[in-house]
């Protein structure tokens, strides 16, 4: 039977990784999870004539599961299916309509943890690995699948880990990741995302220190508190440089915008005073993917009310635009708080925007099989704001893109909505062609 796995058959195996409850968590400063149990389910799945399969375990419960379709001819292109295997996070009592961890089939859509970021995909993929071994499928190049853990916690106890001690278990020329597969109408017709590029990513620590003392004498008193209000003040008023990068470009000339607006959006001087324009939602988007970005979203100090505190400390998520340096915009933001604080009082971690380029084969390839999936549709190249294990393979020498096809229905601010979110879920129908996606990428792109 030479044809793609069914979404039903997705939606069974989606159920089950939402129920093993793979949540990667972050205590104690340090990332925790379970993902091997969901690595062993996969297992299950993909073990077989036709697949070596390898299980890496460098840390007690965080497993990578590696499922390789070898090539025939060892100087052909290789590509990675990549899915990770952990979950944020869910509550039940946040307002669930059905139980985050059931993985439950209600109304034709999979409910629960995972079924968009990125369960569905990992799924999807590790069925389409064992169909295609079933078919007796022989790629030109390796066909692997790689079941990742620690994604949500930035990848560093699982892709980086990986690449850095056994880069040849996993090492391809091409992969594939989530996140893509959003369709929008435009006036020029159906446009469909893939994710070419990721922003950078930096956690920064800022230590304000002060002396502590009685809250009632603050005359001449040295108050921490207030150094972390006006360096808060100074890290929002920041300004970084407005980036227009090819990808940036590629993307505004894809989405049918009138062309005052798209030559405003290219414009550094006009970008800003044209994000009012954009259509609802959008505006976030264009702004993040344009500047490096600095957020406070941890601040810790002080116990007792009536003490003024030793010292105050914050945390900034900064995340870094193509085009930035990730290093000289951590420059940037001690030299603004340099009257605030010590040379030891700031400890940075960052990493540079990725991108991977676009005029290759295989993109080619996704750009036909999303064609002919959607009526004729563009598959269109798109920065993530956010950040994925894309931004691991790409330094690696693997050039990765954010891919997947989803339901027309799904809006794209519907699907953004739901990863992390409460109520997430994915319908059959994005079950069917997500599987439908693997399977037609595999045959053309290596048969
Ligand atoms: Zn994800």
């Amino acid at each position: 039977m030479a044809e793609p796995v069914r979404g039903s058959e997705v939606a069974e195996l989606l159920g089950a990784l939402i129920r093993n409850r793979c949540v990667s968590s972050f205590d104690a400063g340090a990332s925790n999870g379970t993902e091997s149990v969901n690595a062993a389910t996969l297992r299950a799945v993909v073990e077989g004539p036709g697949v070596d399969v390898d299980w890496h375990e460098a840390i007690d419960g965080r497993a990578s599961l590696v499922a390789r379709i070898a090539g025939s001819d060892p100087t052909a292109p290789s590509l990675a299916l990549m899915g990770h295997t952990d979950v944020v996070p869910a509550d039940e009592t946040d307002g669930w309509t059905h139980d985050p961890f059931g993985g439950e089939l209600v109304g034709g859509e999979v409910w629960g943890r995972g079924a968009v970021d990125m369960l569905n995909q990992t799924a999807s993929m590790a069925l389409t690995i064992r169909r295609l071994a079933d078919e007796g499928f022989r790629p030109r190049g390796d066909l692997v699948f790689w079941a990742v853990p620690d994604e949500e916690n930035g990848g560093l106890q699982g892709a980086k880990q990986v690449i850095d001690t056994a880069h040849d278990l996993v090492r391809t020329d091409f992969a594939l990741t989530e996140v893509g597969g959003a369709a929008r109408r435009t006036p020029d017709g159906l446009v469909v995302d893939a994710a070419v590029s990721d922003k950078g990513m930096g956690v920064i620590g800022i230590v304000l220190r002060g002396r502590q003392s009685h809250a009632s004498l603050p005359h001449g008193a040295d108050n921490p508190v207030l150094k972390a209000a006006e360096a808060v003040r100074r890290i929002d008023e920041w300004r970084p440089p407005v980036r227009i990068s090819d990808p940036w470009r590629r993307w505004v000339a894809a989405q049918g915008f009138d062309a005052e607006l798209a030559a405003a959006l290219v414009d550094p001087d006009r970008l800003d005073e044209a994000l009012d324009l954009l259509p609802p939602g959008m505006a976030p988007h264009a702004h993040a993917c344009t500047r490096c970005t600095a957020v406070p979203t941890v601040v810790k100090g002080g116990e007792k009310i009536n003490t003024i505190p030793q010292s105050v400390e914050l945390g900034i998520n900064i995340r870094p635009a193509l085009g930035d340096s990730a290093d000289a915009m951590a420059e940037e933001l001690r030299d603004l708080l340099s009257d605030l604080i010590g040379p030891d009082d700031l400890f940075a971690f960052q990493q540079d925007a990725t991108a991977s380029p676009v005029d290759t084969p295989l993109w080619d390839v996704l750009a036909g099989v999303t064609a002919r999936a959607h009526g004729g549709a563009a598959l269109v190249p798109a920065m993530l704001a956010a950040w994925t294990d894309a931004s691991w393979l790409r330094p690696a020498g693997t050039a990765t893109y954010g891919f997947g096809l989803l339901s027309e229905k799904l809006s794209p601010e519907e699907y953004w909505s739901r990863f992390h979110g409460v109520d997430e879920r994915i319908d059959l129908e994005s079950l069917d062609l997500s599987a439908i996606g693997w399977y037609e990428v595999a045959k053309q792109f290596l048969g």
